[in-house]
C-alpha cells in the first residue's frame, strides 16, 4: 500500500494543499501512481464555490466505485465539499472510505506519513477537527512560479459564498513561516514569480502577542522586500544579473473594502509588484451589492479604482461579476454594464448566480428567470470581450517583461509566457527558455494571444 492518485479541483489554495501534502507523502516513501488503476490509495481535493463543482465530484467518485470492483483502494474525499458534507457525504457514496474536511487535513496527513513509514494500513476512523494550520512547503521543485498561502479562510461572509462556512475564520500565517518558505524557493533558484494568497490577502493582520502591533498586508510587503534584497536590487541568487532577473511578486485575492491607500503606496514604490490587481467588484447596482453583503457601494469601488489608477497608470485591472442575483432588475443589471464601461476591466470572469445551500442567500427567492441570467450573462461577456480587445490592441508595439512558461501547443517552436498583467504572449523560442525572463516586442494579436519577438532589454 504504497502508491497514490490525487486530483485537485477548485481554487489555487486547493492546489497550493495539494502540493504540500504530496510533498508529504513522497518524504514518506508514498509513490505518485502512473494511473489510477495502479493506485492503492486515491485522493480527491474538492471544491464546492458551486453547485457545478460538487457534481464532477460525484461523477468522479462514481468512476472509482466502478474501478474499486476491479482493484481494490482507499478512496478518500477531502476540501471543501468534505467539510460541508462530512458524514452525508459517506452516506450518500459508500463507495468512500474516508472523509477528510478542511480542519482535518493537517492529521490526515500526519497519518498517511505514520503509514508509510510503519508499512501499515490506514485507518479509517475520522480525524480530530484541529486549528487550521499552514504547511511549510506549497510548491513543487520543478516550479518557477510559487503559490504562498499567507492567509485562509474569511470573515467576510458575502450572501452568495460558502467559503466562510466551508474554509473557517480568517487566520494570518506567522511571517517567521511565510518568510522561511520564501527563502527555501529563492534558494532553489528556479522560482522566477510568487504570488501570496488567501482568500482575502488584504486583511492579513498577524501578531504573536497582545503588546505587538499588528503585522498588516503592507507591513508584510516591507518585510519580503527588504528581506530578499532580490526583491529590489535586481541580483539574483543563481546569476547576480541585470533588473530583468527580479522576481515577481503578486498577491491574490482582493476585497474591495480592504485594499488600502498605503498597499497602493508599496505597489507603486517596489518594481517587484507585479502591475496587476484581480479586483472582484461582483455588481454594479448598490441594491445588489447590498444584499449580497459586499460592504462597499458603487461609488466606494469606483473611487478607489481611480486611487489606483492615480499611481499605478498602467496598472492592469481584471474583475468577477456575477448577475442574475436575486431581487436583480433590468436597471440594477445597466447599472452593472455601465460600471464595466467606466472601468474598463482588462479581463473579467463573469458568472450567473446559482443558490448555494448554506449560504444566507439560499433563504433568498431567485427571481431573476434561468433565460434572463444567460441573457445577461451573454451581454456582459460580449461587452468584457470587446473591452479586452481593444485596450489589448492599445498595447500592440510595446515592449514587455514575459516570463517563459511552456512550449506552444500550437507550433513546438515558440513559446507560450505571461506577462506581469497576466496576460499570454508567443514568441519563437526553445524549451530552454522556460522559467526566465525575457524582453518582447507585441507585435500581432490573435484573438486574445499576443505574438511577438524577443528584443534587447
Ligand atoms: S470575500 Fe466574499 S466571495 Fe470572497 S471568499 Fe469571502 S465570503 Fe466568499
Amino acid at each position: 500500500m504504497n502508491r497514490f492518485w490525487l486530483e485537485t479541483y477548485g481554487c489555487q489554495m486547493n492546489k497550493a494543499e495539494s502540493n504540500a501534502l504530496e510533498d508529504t507523502m513522497l518524504e514518506s516513501g508514498w509513490i505518485p501512481a502512473e494511473q489510477p488503476q495502479d493506485a492503492d490509495l486515491v485522493i480527491l481535493n474538492t471544491c464546492s464555490v458551486r453547485l457545478t463543482a460538487e457534481n464532477r465530484i460525484w461523477g468522479r467518485i462514481g468512476y472509482f466505485k466502478t474501478l474499486k470492483a476491479l482493484r481494490p483502494h482507499t478512496l478518500v474525499v477531502m476540501g471543501c465539499m468534505a467539510q460541508r458534507l462530512a458524514d452525508d457525504l459517506k452516506k450518500a457514496a459508500p463507495a468512500v472510505d474516508m472523509v477528510v474536511g478542511t480542519f482535518q487535513k493537517a492529521a490526515f496527513a500526519r497519518m498517511l506519513s505514520r503509514a508509510a513509514s510503519r508499512k501499515q494500513s490506514l485507518t479509517q476512523e475520522r480525524q480530530q477537527d484541529e486549528e487550521y494550520s499552514f504547511s511549510s512547503r506549497h510548491a513543487r521543485k520543478t516550479d518557477y512560479r510559487a503559490f504562498v498561502p499567507i492567509m485562509h479562510g474569511c470573515n467576510n461572509f458575502c450572501s452568495y459564498c460558502i467559503v466562510p462556512y466551508v474554509r473557517g475564520r480568517e487566520v494570518s500565517r506567522d511571517p517567521r513561516s511565510i518568510f522561511a518558505e520564501i527563502d527555501g524557493l529563492l534558494r532553489q533558484g528556479r522560482v522566477r514569480e510568487i504570488t501570496l494568497l488567501g482568500q482575502n490577502v488584504n486583511s492579513y493582520r498577524f501578531s504573536s502577542g497582545p503588546d505587538e502591533t499588528p503585522l498588516d498586508f503592507p507591513g508584510l510587503l516591507d518585510e519580503i522586500v527588504s528581506r530578499f534584497p532580490v526583491f529590489s536590487a535586481g541580483q539574483t541568487a543563481v546569476s547576480g544579473g541585470s533588473p530583468s532577473d527580479v522576481p515577481w511578486l503578486r498577491f491574490l485575492t482582493s476585497h474591495p473594502k480592504d485594499f488600502s491607500g498605503a498597499l497602493i503606496e508599496r505597489m507603486a514604490a517596489y518594481p517587484c509588484m507585479c502591475r496587476q490587481i484581480h479586483l472582484p467588484v461582483q455588481h454594479g447596482s448598490d441594491t445588489i451589492l447590498r444584499s449580497m453583503n459586499r460592504q462597499y457601494t458603487r461609488s466606494d469601488y469606483l473611487s478607489l479604482v481611480e486611487r489606483i489608477r492615480k499611481k499605478l497608470p498602467d496598472v492592469l485591472l481584471s474583475t468577477d461579476i456575477l448577475i442574475g442575483f436575486p431581487g436583480e432588475t433590468d436597471e440594477d443589471f445597466c447599472r452593472t454594464l455601465d460600471l464595466m464601461r467606466q472601468v474598463g476591466f482588462d479581463d473579467a470572469f463573469t458568472y450567473y448566480y446559482n443558490p448555494r445551500e448554506g449560504t444566507a442567500a439560499w433563504s433568498m427567492q431567485d427571481t431573476v428567470p434561468e433565460k434572463l441570467k444567460h441573457e445577461r450573462l451573454t451581454a456582459v461577456i460580449d461587452l468584457q470581450r470587446a473591452t479586452s480587445a481593444a485596450k489589448k490592441k492599445q498595447r500592440l508595439g510595446k515592449k514587455v517583461r514575459v516570463l517563459a512558461g511552456e512550449i506552444s501547443r500550437k507550433n513546438s517552436s515558440e513559446i507560450l509566457g505571461r506577462t506581469e498583467g497576466d496576460e499570454m504572449v508567443v514568441f519563437p523560442g526553445a524549451a530552454s527558455l522556460i522559467g526566465n525572463f525575457y524582453t518582447v516586442r507585441l507585435a500581432e494579436l490573435r484573438g486574445n494571444t499576443f505574438y511577438g519577438h524577443e528584443v534587447a532589454e
